[in-house]
């Protein structure tokens, strides 16, 4: 990485220019030149060769804000980010297409039922400080695939990034249509005064309060990507050593500062001791130099956030067994493992967002599932090593945004599967054909021929009985369930036969109905095609 690389100072966007950069949004959105995909895949590519061309200066940048190592900023933030972006590009044609594989009786076939897969318009996407690159474009990629237009306003606790992501962007893609509005709360408040088709929020809980009560005044949909206590299980059924390792990349990985990443883990009681032996092992393994010394190992955000773990460590009732190496000059808090007793330690009664996690002994799987469920009923992910039957328990019975067997948070590394919290982790999820959904309205439509009139004079007035009865007569389908809701029907041949056929379900009559339907369809096309080409 070159030394010479200038990174601009952090400046706030003036309070009064937001409405305008809001309106050019909006109307560059009106202008309708989103809705074409090639215009899309225009900005989509730029993008991919902005991020390419500021590969250095964003690596620069992230070590400024978070001490974040080139390799990671590669790894975690640039690479990932592009990997999106190269899916998107390659899939967006098809994701673009209007959906006919639908669900809908054989009877409104002719119909031609399709969804069109629709722009919501201009978005609003508010980034954090963790992966400062990552989540903010990450939620853009999805924006432009969809056909939207976006502002972003990225977190001024990573000012660095946020001033290069300016930079890019403005100078990469269409500058009616996409800009970044760099500020504090006054300028978010301005933002969010705004309206928006949608917002999309990563952070945490109390701001996305605001966030959500502020976009229900004016009915906006928004996705939430906030954070959680999240559990990992250890048993003695798991590979003590693997488990330790795999965890403390987790917590290693950003200095811990992964929305993603253990808050606790619940170990069986009688591996406690040898799973602290190899957590101590892995750090030493980690840290040859000692952790502080190591060029790999980020920095805590800022003092704030430093402090408040600060505080957790000075407050716990446990004992630290790992780790325990605190520098505030240097913003630095090594990976530090707190042994406790009792889930209202302050340990456990907050999300740590960085290196320091407790360790809660457990004595039986239910015990251990009860106390996930009761500490963070919603967590962001859950990471669980155990045997195939214990793992199995976990996941049917502790809910999370997403989860990883026999590792830490790998489900969030794979750059095209959906990602996302429930309850109070989040709502919604975005990254690959996900991202492009998020930001996307999926209209349904229909497009009914003028011969079907015929057919369709059930709905026209004055009103018939008789047409009513024919109506009932093609429509009707006997319940294969009685009055309990027991399943009466369903499993014999003739009913394998009749969905072999395509009929859908057990009445003849309808079934036969629907056949005569379709082919007074396909006769009624017939005819209009022999109009056209005669
Ligand atoms: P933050 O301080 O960077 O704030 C996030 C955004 O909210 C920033 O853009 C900031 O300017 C804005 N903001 C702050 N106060 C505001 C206010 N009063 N009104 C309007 N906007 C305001 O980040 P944070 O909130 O401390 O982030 C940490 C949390 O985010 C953690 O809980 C973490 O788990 C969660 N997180 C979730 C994900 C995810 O993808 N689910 C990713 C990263 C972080």
């Amino acid at each position: 990485m070159t030394s010479d690389i200038k990174i601009p100072a952090f400046e706030a966007t003036p309070l009064d220019s937001i409405p305008k950069i809001a309106a050019s949004a909006r109307s560059s959105y009106a202008s309708q030149k989103t809705k074409d995909v090639e215009w899309r895949l225009v900005q989509l590519r730029k993008l991919w060769w902005g991020l390419t061309d500021y590969t250095e200066k964003l690596q620069a940048a992230l070590k400024q804000d978070l001490n974040k190592p080139g390799h990671d900023a590669l790894l975690s933030e640039i690479n990932y980010t592009i990997s999106d972006l190269n899916n998107t590009i390659k899939k967006l044609k098809a994701w673009a297409k209007d959906d006919t594989n639908l669900d809908y009786p054989l009877t409104f076939t002719a119909l031609k039922p399709r969804l069109r897969k629709e722009p919501l318009g201009t978005a609003l996407i508010i980034g954090p400080y963790n992966f400062p690159l990552m989540l903010n474009i990450c939620p853009l990629i999805g924006a432009i695939s969809a056909g939207c237009t976006a502002v972003i306003k990225p977190s001024e606790s990573a000012p660095a990034t946020a001033m290069v992501m300016k930079e890019m962007i403005e100078k990469y893609l269409d500058p009616t249509a996409f800009s970044v509005v760099n500020g504090m709360i006054p300028e978010t408040a301005a933002l969010l005064n705004e309206k928006w088709a949608k917002i999309f929020y990563t952070g945490g809980l109390t701001v996305a309060k605001i966030v959500a009560r502020k976009a229900a005044e004016t009915l906006t949909p928004v996705t939430l990507e906030l954070g959680g206590r999240n559990p990992a299980f250890v048993s003695r059924s798991s590979d003590l050593a693997l488990a330790a390792r795999r965890l403390m990349w987790g917590k290693t990985l950003n200095a811990g500062q992964v929305c993603m990443s253990h808050n606790y883990v619940l170990v069986e009681r009688d591996v406690v001791d040898d799973f602290i032996k190899c957590i101590n092992a892995t750090y030493k393994e980690f840290f040859p130099q000692g952790c502080q010394a190591s060029p790999d190992y980020a920095r805590v955000v800022n003092e704030r956030q430093w402090d408040r773990m600060k505080k957790m460590l000075d407050t716990t009732k446990g004992r630290i067994v790992m780790g325990g190496e605190l520098d505030r000059a240097d913003r630095f808090i090594s990976p530090t493992a707190v042994l406790v007793d009792s889930v209202d330690d302050p340990m456990m009664a907050e999300e740590s967002f960085g290196p320091i996690w407790a360790i809660l002994p457990y004595d039986d799987l239910d015990e251990a599932i009860k106390t996930m469920n009761t500490v963070d009923p919603t967590p962001l992910s859950l990471m669980t090593f155990g045997s195939k039957a214990e793992n199995e328990q976990i996941i049917n019975q502790v809910t999370s945004g997403g989860a990883s067997i026999n590792d830490s948070f790998m489900h969030g590394c794979v750059s095209t599967l959906p990602f996302g919290g429930v309850g109070e982790s989040g709502t919604g999820s975005y990254h690959g054909k996900a991202g492009f959904d998020c930001f996307t309205h999926q209209r349904t439509m229909v497009t009914t021929p003028g011969w079907m009139d015929k057919l369709l004079r059930v709905r026209y007035l004055p009103h018939s009985p008789g047409d009513f009865k024919q109506f009932q007569w093609m429509n009707a389908a006997k319940p294969d369930f009685d009055r309990d809701g027991r399943k009466t029907s369903g499993s014999g041949l003739g009913y394998w036969l009749w969905m072999v056929l395509g009929l859908g379900g057990p009445s003849v009559k309808g079934a036969l109905a629907r056949w005569l339907l379709v082919l007074v369809g396909a006769w009624g096309a017939m005819t209009q095609y022999h109009k056209f080409s005669s």
